[in-house]
């Protein structure tokens, strides 16, 4: 798929779940790259009152309604649409577009900067290639995900399995990246592949 031809550099950062995005996504801003987060962008979409909550709980009612709070029940809402594929497309129809929309503005507030990084876990799955003019995945070995993930979120192997499922595998994604960041090693191996991309940045005339 096309990529984006302007003059800024635009990064889509993107992998598995659990790959490691976040950690090389924190290495970026580190870096001074400002950081678009479509993670972030969901999260806002569904924040106690939005359009996009109300239509979750229209859906889906009490059950996912946060007993804690005036917002929604996040993990409850995760485990129906990890346990129904076609609760989950519907769910990812309504986010998608507000995702996008985010995206549109903050590079427009963003235009001035050499680089900036789009972290977007679903980037291929939704076709958003095209707001991108390189794509890095950030990959790990199956086995390493599965376990990465289980102990992050605390899951068990089941729904591990489920939320790795509800993605394109990741060898899907290597063929479509541009650039393939190896994290199979230990935590921060990635970062001398990282430094280098990065210092094909063109400068500005
Ligand atoms: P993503 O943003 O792709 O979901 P994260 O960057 O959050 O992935 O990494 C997933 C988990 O795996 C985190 O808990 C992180 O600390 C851990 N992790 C990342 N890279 C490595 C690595 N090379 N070795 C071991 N654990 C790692």
């Amino acid at each position: 798929m096309k990529r984006w031809e302007g003059r800024q550099r635009r990064i889509g950062l993107t992998g598995g779940i659990a790959s490691g995005k976040s950690s090389v996504g924190r290495f970026l801003e580190q870096k001074g790259i400002p950081v678009l987060d479509a993670d972030l962008y969901a999260l806002e979409a569904l924040a106690p009152g939005t359009p996009a909550t109300r239509e979750v709980l229209e859906r889906y009612g009490l059950k996912v309604q946060s007993e804690l709070s005036e917002g929604l029940d996040r993990a409850a809402l995760g485990s129906i649409v990890f346990n129904d594929p076609q609760e989950r497309t519907w769910l990812e129809a309504q986010l998608h577009p507000l995702v996008r929309q985010r995206f549109d503005q903050e590079l427009q507030t963003h235009f001035g900067e050499r680089v900036v990084a789009l972290m977007i876990p679903l980037l291929f799955e939704a076709g958003l290639e095209s707001l991108c003019s390189e794509v890095w995945v950030v990959y790990c070995s199956p086995t390493q995900q599965r376990r990465r993930l289980i102990t992050r979120n605390q899951l068990t192997p089941k729904e591990a399995e489920q939320r790795i499922g509800a993605q394109w595998p990741m060898d899907r994604k290597t063929e479509l990246a541009d650039f393939v960041i190896q994290n199979e090693g230990f935590p921060l191996d990635w970062t001398t592949q990282v430094r280098e991309l990065l210092s094909a940045t063109p400068p500005l005339d």
